[in-house]
């Protein structure tokens, strides 16, 4: 078993009389820089000029200030920004503005593992990275819990990496839920094929042509939408809960026989062969190439993919039954 590592292995003290600029205040943005403060932590958040975010973070008493200036006044800098944004904003603003001994912190390994962000040698470059999205890891942590992290080092310049990571695990409530240690390389291909096979692409694409088949076959849309999209949530809260023992035994045995004897039918040899597929194009950097090369081109493909998807009759028919949930209803 990986060690976890807790509250009582972590101390703050590294943090003492330092301050930390979250540049980026979207999902973990927020999060971070709010924990963090509440931990009586020193933070600054940097932000680009004219940034929507900003108001959003003075109202919560943070200090803003533009990304080349937070980046100069702090000692420890996390990246919060969208992942095809950080190579520009790292090499105009952050890098100029970096002194010896800083900490530069990330989320997710991507811009550090392909190489689209080079940091100098004389800085400590860590990830600490919760396995949850940003309001999560307040919402936790008001709670006095947390979302558990991974931590990783890249380039330790002080001694002081390791440690210093679990110090940041720690003020964002990381190490309340427990956090393990990984590598860049380690965290960003596993993050990125678990999008992209099971999270992200397979369960959308599941959820689809489930859908798709019953309708095309005549069956009511809202039906359709219950049974292969709704429920969805009821079934992976099982799993989560207690493992896929625990989801099949709260289900009828109906459900169970037909989850044996069906399920290897829809994941099958050539599935899986297409996932070790994916997983080399993420090793091999095929993807991110992809990925780095849309961006640049100004994401023709992904905005005509974004509208596609957004017109998929799933989606109407959900927004019109969602409507009717009262129980789904944002308090
Ligand atoms: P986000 O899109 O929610 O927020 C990004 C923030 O950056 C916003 O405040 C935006 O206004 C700001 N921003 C965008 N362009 C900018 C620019 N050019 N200059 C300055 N600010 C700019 O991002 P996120 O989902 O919080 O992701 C941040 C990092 O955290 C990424 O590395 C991501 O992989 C990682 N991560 C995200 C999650 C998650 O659940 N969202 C979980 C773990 C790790
Ligand atoms: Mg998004
Ligand atoms: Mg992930
Ligand atoms: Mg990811
Ligand atoms: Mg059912
Ligand atoms: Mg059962």
């Amino acid at each position: 078993m990986a060690r976890m590592y807790y509250d009582s292995d972590a101390s703050l003290d590294l943090l003492n009389g330092k301050t930390v600029a979250i540049i980026g205040y979207g999902s973990q943005g927020h999060a971070h820089a709010l924990n963090l403060k509440d931990s009586g932590v020193n933070v600054i958040v940097g932000l680009y000029p004219g940034s929507k975010s900003a108001a959003k973070a003075e109202s919560a008493g943070l200090k803003v200030l533009p990304v080349a200036e937070a980046a100069k006044t702090a000692d420890w800098i996390m990246i919060l920004l969208p992942d095809e944004v950080q190579k520009t904003v790292y090499s105009q603003e952050i890098a100029p503005n970096l002194s010896a001994g800083n900490v530069l912190l990330f989320a997710h390994g991507f811009n550090i593992h392909f190489g689209q962000v080079v940091p100098p040698a004389d800085v400590d470059v860590v990830m600490v990275a919760p396995k949850g999205p940003g309001h999560l890891v307040r919402r936790t942590y008001e709670q006095g819990q947390g979302v558990p992290a991974l931590f990783a080092v890249y380039q330790d310049a002080t001694g002081q990496a390791r440690d210093r990571a679990m110090t940041y695990a720690k003020g964002i409530g990381g190490t309340r839920a427990g956090v393990l240690e990984t590598t860049f390389r380690e965290e960003t291909e596993t993050d990125l094929f678990g999008e992209q096979a099971v999270l992200c692409g397979g369960l959308s694409e599941l959820i689809k042509a489930g859908f798709e088949t019953l309708v095309n076959a005549g069956y009511q849309p809202e039906l359709a939408y219950f049974e292969c999209l709704h429920e969805v949530k009821l079934i992976v809260d099982l799993v989560v809960e207690g493992g896929l023992a625990t989801m099949r035994d709260s289900i009828s045995n109906t459900a169970e026989y037909g989850d044996y004897t069906r399920g290897p039918r829809i994941i099958t040899d050539a599935t899986r062969a297409e996932m070790k597929k994916i997983l080399s194009e993420i090793q091999s950097g095929q993807f991110a190439r992809e990925f780095v090369l849309e961006n640049q081109a100004g994401k023709p493909g992904f905005i005509a993919m974004r509208r596609q998807e957004a017109e998929h009759p799933i989606e109407e028919v959900g927004k019109e039954l969602r409507a009717m949930f009262s129980w789904l209803k944002k308090a």
